[in-house]
Order: C-alpha cells, then structure tokens, then sequence
C-alpha cells in the first residue's frame, strides 16, 4: 500500500462552530499526519477556480457562498492510503446519508454544509494541494 498526500479542508461551517480541534483529533488519532496546515478566508476566484470542476451544477453558486462566508482550515495529510481513509473518516457527502461515527454524521448540517473536505483521487489531491500550497514538497 503506498503513502499518499490528500487535501483536507475544515469547512466555514466547521471553523464558526468549533470544530477545528475534533477534526484535527479524528486525523491524529487515525494514523494521518498532518504536513502543512493553513487557514484561509477563500475569496471567489480561489473558491471557483478550486471547485471548477462543479461550475455547471446546479449547486455551485450555494457552495461557493458558503466556502467564501468565512474561513477555512486547509491542510495536507499523508499516510498509507492517505486518499481512501480520509475519506472514509470523513464519510459521505450528505450528512444524513453518512455512517454513523464520521465527521460528517457529527458535524455536517446539511449536503452543502457538511464539514470537511477530501480528494477523491490522486490526480484531484495533486491539483488540490498545488491550488493552496504551491511549490509545496514534503520534506523527504
Ligand atoms: P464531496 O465533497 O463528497 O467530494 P462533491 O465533490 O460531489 O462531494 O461536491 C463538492 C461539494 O459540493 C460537497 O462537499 C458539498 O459541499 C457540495 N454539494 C455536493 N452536492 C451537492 C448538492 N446536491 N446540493 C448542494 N451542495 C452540494
Ligand atoms: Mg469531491
């Protein structure tokens, strides 16, 4: 199994309601190492061009609102599987359809509010981890 990099995000909705620290405890305490961590009040430019991949759904003007109303904690996490695990930590991406015990289920409100991000796949935490950490290597 390799080692792998993903994107996490502690979502607005996250930050305002003080979440931040169980987030980061559900990471330490699964095996994810966190290797570069900021926190960013995303403008609109950053939001579109990092979502730009949902630009003709429906839903994106909501979700770019909501990831612009406040900021964000972003940061990248490494370890075996980095991808998968993540987001299986993170479960699924309506709250109500999440199992019981992920981050979502816990602290999501609703399918656009609903916590946290991850990538879903190597190509995405590349993109995703350049947008907020250019030039960004791990130390090894
Ligand atoms: P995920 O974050 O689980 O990878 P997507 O990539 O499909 O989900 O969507 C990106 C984000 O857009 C979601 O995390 C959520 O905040 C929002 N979103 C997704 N689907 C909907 C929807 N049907 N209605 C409103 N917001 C949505
Ligand atoms: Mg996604």
């Amino acid at each position: 199994m390799a080692i792998e990099r993903t994107l996490a995000i502690c979502k607005p909705d996250a930050v305002e309601r003080g979440h931040i620290g169980e987030i980061i405890r559900a990471i330490e305490s699964n095996q994810l190492k966190i290797r570069a961590m900021r926190m960013v009040h995303l403008t609109r430019p950053m939001a579109d061009g990092f979502y730009a991949v949902h630009r003709d759904r429906a839903f994106f003007r909501e979700l770019i609102d909501f990831m612009t109303r406040g900021p964000s904690v972003i940061m990248v996490l490494e370890g075996e599987n980095a991808i998968a695990r993540w987001r299986e930590l993170m479960g699924a991406t309506d709250p109500a359809k999440a199992a019981e015990g992920t981050l979502r289920k816990r602290f999501g409100a609703s399918i656009t509010e609903n916590a946290v991000h991850g990538s879903d796949g190597p190509e995405t935490a590349r993109f995703e981890i350049a947008w907020f950490f250019p030039g960004y290597e791990v130390g090894y």
